[in-house]
């Protein structure tokens, strides 16, 4: 969904959309399952620098629902994970600080986004909300065990027996050392 800022100098949108898998472009980090909600408002904000200077911000308030997957941290298998946020962002024109680039950035600047030409997309800015709202690691559950680094299994389905096979690798250095000292 593409809000003009042409159409949003008129009136404000209120938007309220169920999109489908792939319209947002998530990447590797997480897959959507079933339909992504969104729902909110769209608005222009003009911002005034100058008695003839007036830049035209898209103001988007509202929030998203949807379920999602992704890797356990340990063992890579899907685990389900259910997201959802508020979101009330800025954008601004790309071009305009491009321009006055010397200008100073304060801190609440930094938060501001921008839309490139006249419109901005909502499926660009869902797409870096869910990826903001993910959490940082996700285990698909507390005491998963992860996968064998010796032959790939995963330990929670399978017992291998490389644990007892191999030597610690930290005790063959230490052999070693020690062969090297005797010399
Ligand atoms: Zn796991
Ligand atoms: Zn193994």
């Amino acid at each position: 969904m593409e809000f003009k800022v042409s159409d949003l100098e008129q009136e404000p949108i209120d938007f309220d959309v169920a999109l489908e898998p792939g319209r947002v472009e998530l990447g590797e980090e997480a897959e959507q399952v079933g339909l992504l909600a969104a729902a909110g408002r769209a608005e222009v904000l003009h911002e005034h620098r100058g008695p003839k200077e007036i830049v035209s911000d898209i103001r988007l308030k509202g929030q998203f629902k949807g379920n999602f997957e992704v890797k356990c941290a340990r063992c890579v298998e899907p685990v389900g994970l259910p997201l959802e946020a508020e979101y009330d962002l800025i954008f601004r024109p790309a071009e305009v600080d491009a321009v006055s680039g010397e200008r100073s950035i304060t801190a609440s600047e930094t938060e501001i986004g921008y839309y490139e030409g006249d419109s901005l997309l909502l499926e660009d800015v869902l797409r870096e909300q869910v990826l903001l709202s993910l959490p940082v690691r996700t285990l698909c559950k507390p005491d998963c065990k992860g996968l064998c680094p010796h032959c790939g299994e995963n330990r929670n389905q399978t017992e291998c027996d490389c644990a007892e096979k191999a030597t610690d690798p930290r005790w063959g250095a230490l052999g070693d050392f020690r062969g090297r000292i005797k010399q």
